[in-house]
């Protein structure tokens, strides 16, 4: 529902709007009550409140109070990312190990093998490859933009 208290402006030949009632905690928004619009929380790209229209209004301290939790929100998710990262890099070390950049097989695991067909060991690539295959990888990819020099690598993944 929206109330409204509208004044002629005689200059502008058109009603103004004085004062509204905030959406969100419905106390009455004076002229300097710091008035926020649907278009304000869409600019600063702040989380509207729920069911708020064009048509409504907040006041300032509850458009405040939208956008500390917004804040609060981006915060808490940028710690979550570096918890993510930070993970990653405690894990890396696991990882490295089975890592070979010159091998026929880069990389291999329970889930997935990364092989390298690197330029004169095509044989040995096929025998990799095959393998692989006898133990139940699928060929998933194949980025022959790797490298410039007749290689690509193949993701195999056994699922
Ligand atoms: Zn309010």
């Amino acid at each position: 529902m929206v109330e409204l208290t509208k004044i002629y402006n005689y200059k502008l030949k058109k009603f103004s709007i004085l004062s509204k009632i905030c959406y969100v905690c419905k106390e009455q928004i004076g002229p300097l009550g710091g008035k926020r619009e649907y278009n304000d929380y869409l600019q600063e790209r702040i989380l509207l409140p729920e069911g708020m229209t064009k048509l409504d209004v907040t006041c300032r301290s509850c458009y405040n109070e939208a956008e500390e939790t917004y804040k609060q929100k981006v915060q808490e998710e940028k710690i979550q990312n570096t918890k993510v990262t930070q993970g990653l890099l405690a894990r890396t070390p696991e990882y490295k190990k089975k890592w070979n950049k010159n091998g026929i097989i880069q990389f291999k695991n329970e889930r997935i093998a990364i092989l390298h067909r690197a330029y004169g060991a095509q044989v040995e690539f096929i025998i990799a490859f095959d393998d692989l295959t006898a133990e139940g990888y699928e060929l998933k990819e194949i980025d022959n933009d790797s490298c410039c020099f007749h290689v690509g690598v193949q993701l195999l993944t056994n699922l």
